[in-house]
């Protein structure tokens, strides 16, 4: 071979000292230029992937990108969402800014150094089918951060019947696949946490738990605290080995439709409050819209509805989502990214269908999802019962090539268009 007549070649690729540009010498070893930019690019693509701390505190996304990102996802809550893009972007602040890993400073943090920034968990206060889990899983998605969802009703103080808190944290635990300073940045959303309120009027008496224990369950975990696991789940067990997780960087968001809170609201403002008197006309007397009172929440209407102090104390941060809209709903039909008229198009592309969903389609939607009484969630079975058939027999076919659903299918009153593809029979 010719080139082992070379007395220098690069000790990688072989290449004599003829055939290259450079080939720069080592103890007994010599590489040349073509094989050292392929090694440079090699480690430039494993460094900008390696996950381990570089002395980088790790980018918060800025309150308008959270925001941007959340009008993809969420229709309306437009206070809601600027509410949260704030405390979110705040809370991984105060996070990467206490991190060990912390090196960079941008801001002349020494002037504030003996500033302690608070934890600031979220209260959602909105009715079922609002938005509120909607709005917690998609900060979770965009921070890419472990999340879990946590049913307060289903907590019970420590020995009753139900989960203990710690199962709350083993859930985080395990969706950050047991890797604990992942979960421990995590964020959890606590649904129906109104149900824990004291017992008053609003609670049913038949509820066997006292929700203000499983407030007082909750309030440490809530604030921060080294959480003791028990990897396999279950009740507490002295023998048991336990997972440590600390959760005062974890993030939490309670949500709960609190029912009957606007009166507690409205009893406190009286008809002080400007702004609700409809039309201008004075003489028609206040009216008030219940989406705008909920958002004069204050904590003494919590504390009326049956929160405890200390457990409204670690919510500092509440925001109220209204009721959607016809409107908004037509909107979560069609424009979300994963809407659902667009999760069936994709479906029924699969099959080379396509399908059409008339305007008046999406309006009778929104319009029964309101008798329901469930806002957005009512859709999705609305949406399933009118596919059902087509779903079932499309697949079947090769003669369909658009299935269209208007009105009076919604309302029941015929079954979905089909038009078939002409020259075809069904198969
Ligand atoms: P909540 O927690 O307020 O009871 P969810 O967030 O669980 O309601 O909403 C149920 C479903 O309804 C969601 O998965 C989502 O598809 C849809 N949805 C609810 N609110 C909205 C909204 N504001 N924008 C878009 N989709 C929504």
């Amino acid at each position: 071979m010719a080139r082992s007549n070379n007395l220098t070649m690069c000790s990688f690729c072989g290449k004599g000292h003829s055939e290259v540009r450079r080939l720069i010498a080592g103890p007994g070893v010599y590489i040349c230029d073509n094989c050292i930019t392929v090694c440079k690019s090699i480690l430039d693509k494993e460094l900008s992937d390696d996950p381990k701390p570089t002395g980088r505190r790790p980018r918060v996304p800025k309150p308008s990108e959270i925001m941007a990102e959340l009008e993809r996802h969420v229709i309306g809550q437009e206070l809601a969402k600027k509410t949260l893009a704030v405390a979110v972007h705040n809370h991984y602040k105060r996070i990467h800014w206490s991190s060990p890993h912390s090196k960079r400073t941008e801001v002349p943090i020494d002037s504030h150094s003996d500033v302690e920034i608070d934890k600031s968990n979220i209260l959602l206060i909105g009715p079922t089918g609002s938005g509120k889990t909607l709005l917690a899983r998609t900060l979770a998605r965009i921070l890419d951060v472990p999340f879990c969802i946590a049913d307060a009703t289903t907590i019970t103080e420590a020995g009753y019947v139900g989960e203990d808190v710690e199962t709350i944290i083993l859930r985080l635990l395990q969706n950050a696949d047991y890797d604990v300073r992942r979960a421990e940045i995590g964020i959890v959303y606590i649904d129906e946490i109104d149900k824990i309120g004291r017992k008053t009027d609003n609670v049913s008496i038949t509820r066997d738990v006292s929700g203000e224990g499983v407030q007082q369950g909750l309030l440490k975990i809530l604030e921060g605290t080294i959480c003791n696991v028990p990897p396999q789940g279950g009740r507490k067990h002295p023998h048991q080995e336990y997972i440590q997780v600390n959760t005062e960087k974890v993030l939490f968001i309670c949500g709960g439709a609190f029912v009957g809170l606007e009166k507690i609201i409205q009893r406190r403002v009286g008809n002080k409050v400007m702004g609700f008197r409809h039309g201008g006309d004075e003489s028609n007397g206040p009216t008030t819209d219940p989406k705008d009172v909920l958002a004069l929440c204050e904590p003494e209407d919590l504390l009326a509805f049956g929160l405890i102090p200390e457990f409204i104390g670690r919510l500092p941060v509440v925001s109220a989502l209204a009721e959607l809209t016809e409107e908004d709903l037509v909107s979560v039909l069609t424009e979300p990214k994963s809407a659902l008229v667009r999760q069936f198009s994709k479906l029924m592309a699969m099959e080379n269908v396509r399908l059409t969903v008339t305007p008046d389609a999406l309006k009778a939607m929104a319009q029964e999802a309101i008798r329901k009484g469930t806002g957005a969630r009512a859709l999705r079975s609305i949406m399933e019962r009118l596919m059902l058939d087509v779903m079932f027999e499309v697949p079947s076919r090769n003669d369909v090539a658009e299935v269209i659903i208007d009105g009076d299918v919604v309302l029941g009153e015929k079954v979905p268009l089909v038009r078939c593809r002409p020259n075809q029979r069904a198969a």
